[in-house]
């Protein structure tokens, strides 16, 4: 896989000859296990410890210091007296560390695939795609780091001239799922180290060690103590409270489930802290008479496999027009049909395991629901083992009252849906209180820009089933949150404008 290969197609689509040749034993041990606060590793204030399962054969492949809220106020008392220095100093020197960080993480992209696949289990061409992916925000705030800029001009009367320039918020706090263990918080530290912030990252207890590994790479490319601190947890509302209401703390970046986002933002109006949401999605994948039929099948594969699943831009529910809706589903099938699902780390494995067992009874239930409404379950269907295993599995005659027309599957299961009009699936696809991303697939230029004009949704997929793009603003409207990652847009999240009027009789 190329060097500058950013998160593509092709980590989804080419992954023969993968197998994994380093040992797994020894790229778990050499992941630090501990906390990392004010720049040094340290164990929990409690001395207590949590496991970390492989979610292919359920065995615990580590054990890992369990943070408590003092642990989470050490790290902001790092993060605070760090501010005052990093904040100030060179955007160049900043930037520098940044690509030494970018550059290391591509160079140990082995290692950390291996971790992401061991506690999370995506195959590991897809963890190596997640990992240039979230490369990638490094080298892209590192370069956006020396473009901040102000302006200076005079007042309409007159009488001042109006200065701008942009500062850095201060300490921000992170909190990042599991389903994306390194891009979801490069995400957000790319930017905020770039403007200048401090950080605090705290990690989905389900998947610690890629973050730690990590950490060990900000270490290596220089980035100063108390800078970047983290703090991993079975007590993530614990640990979170008390930070959120202390006043040293200026920022909270969140990603995960809108049910938490939610309850976070109630706890963050005390202290008034600046808010990014990246919350849960419903994407509405939707394929008209006019497309090109493979590259609609393509697409669907991306949109709804990527992950097994379990991406907040998984298509959830599939539109397909009636003129094509047999041919449609009869190729989804045999694609289906024909993906090698099993540990991730195997050769030629496309679909690895879901995360927990909770993941599974989910989605179970949701098949479950739109069998007894009258769905036909067309490929898959079940659960297996050792491992939290679901078949891929294709669900036909779903309609908007189904559970799983509702919720985030977070597996690797098609809901399709039979429509008639563009008129009728706009609608259909803006009836959902989520408004992450949409896919459309149509060849006609017309149709397409009408549609995404209409879509209530943060990004549109055009004949592809990907948007994630360093250089583009990822995030969503409506319950999927607000603020965006990445793109020019990235940085401001971690900014403010500060204004001096200067009295122009002064000048
Ligand atoms: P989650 O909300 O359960 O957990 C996300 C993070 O929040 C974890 O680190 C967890 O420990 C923490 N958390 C849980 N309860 C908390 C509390 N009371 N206080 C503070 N932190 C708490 O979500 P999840 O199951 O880990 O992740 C899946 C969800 O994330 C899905 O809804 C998915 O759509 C969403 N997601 C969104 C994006 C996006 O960019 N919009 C990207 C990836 C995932």
């Amino acid at each position: 896989m190329g060097y500058d290969l950013i998160y593509s197609e092709a980590c989804f689509l080419l992954n023969e000859g993968d197998a994994v040749e380093l040992s797994e034993r020894s790229v778990v041990d050499r992941v630090p296990k501990d906390l990392f606060i004010g720049g040094e590793w340290k164990k929990s204030s409690d001395g207590k410890r949590f496991k970390v399962e492989d979610p292919a054969t359920k065995e615990v492949i580590a054990e890992v210091a369990d943070g408590t809220p003092d642990d989470g106020l050490a790290a902001l008392n790092a993060a605070d007296l760090a501010q005052r220095s990093w904040g100030r100093t060179a955007p160049r020197v900043r930037a520098e560390m940044l690509r030494k960080a970018y550059e290391l993480t591509v160079a140990q992209q082995d290692d950390l695939a291996l971790l992401m696949t061991l506690e999370m289990g995506k195959p590991i061409a897809e963890s190596r795609g997640e990992v240039l992916y979230a490369a990638e925000f490094l080298r892209w705030f590192s370069e956006e780091a020396v473009r901040v800029k102000g302006e200076y001009y005079m007042g309409p009367e007159g009488s001042m001239k109006i200065l701008t320039q942009k500062q850095p918020v201060g300490p921000s706090y992170m909190i990042t799922p599991w389903n994306f263990p390194l891009a979801m918080a490069t995400r957000k530290l790319g930017p905020a180290l770039a403007a200048g912030c401090t950080a605090i990252v705290k990690p989905a207890e389900l998947t610690p060690l890629t973050m730690a590994a990590f950490f060990h790479i900000l270490e290596e490319a220089g980035v100063p103590s108390g800078v970047v601190n983290l703090v991993h947890t079975t007590d993530p509302g614990g640990l979170t409270k008390p930070l959120v209401e202390d006043r040293r703390l200026r920022k909270l970046s969140f990603t995960g489930s809108t049910e938490v986002g939610k309850m976070l933002m109630a706890q963050a109006s005390h202290n008034l802290l600046r808010l990014s949401m990246e919350l849960g999605g419903n994407a509405p994948l939707i394929v008209f008479e006019d497309a090109d039929l493979e590259k609609a099948i393509q697409g669907a594969m991306l949109a709804k496999l990527r992950n097994t699943g379990e991406a907040c831009t998984s298509a959830n529910r599939i539109f397909v027009q009636r003129g094509i809706a047999e041919e449609f589903s009869l190729a989804l099938k045999t694609r289906f049909e024909s993906l090698k699902v099993g540990r991730g780390t195997e050769a030629g494995v496309e679909v690895g395991p879901l995360v927990e067992q909770a993941a599974v009874d989910k989605v179970q239930r949701l098949v479950t629901d739109a069998r007894n409404k009258g769905a036909k379950v067309v490929a898959g269907g079940s659960s297996f083992g050792p491992g939290y295993f679901y078949q891929p599995t294709i669900v036909l005659g779903v309609d908007s009252s189904f559970e799983i027309a509702n919720e985030e599957i977070f597996g690797p299961v098609a809901a399709l849906f039979v429509f008639d009009t563009e008129e009728e699936v706009i609608e259909l696809a803006n009836s959902t209180s989520y408004g992450l991303v949409a896919y459309l697939f149509t060849e006609s230029l017309n149709r397409a820009l009408r549609v995404i004009e209409r879509l209530e949704t943060g990004m549109v997929g055009v004949n592809q089933g990907l948007v994630s793009n360093a250089a583009a603003p990822f995030g969503g409207v409506k319950h999927s949150g607000f603020g965006r990652e990445g793109g020019f847009e990235g940085i401001e999240e971690y900014l403010y404008v500060k204004y001096a009027a200067i009295n122009a009789s002064t000048l």
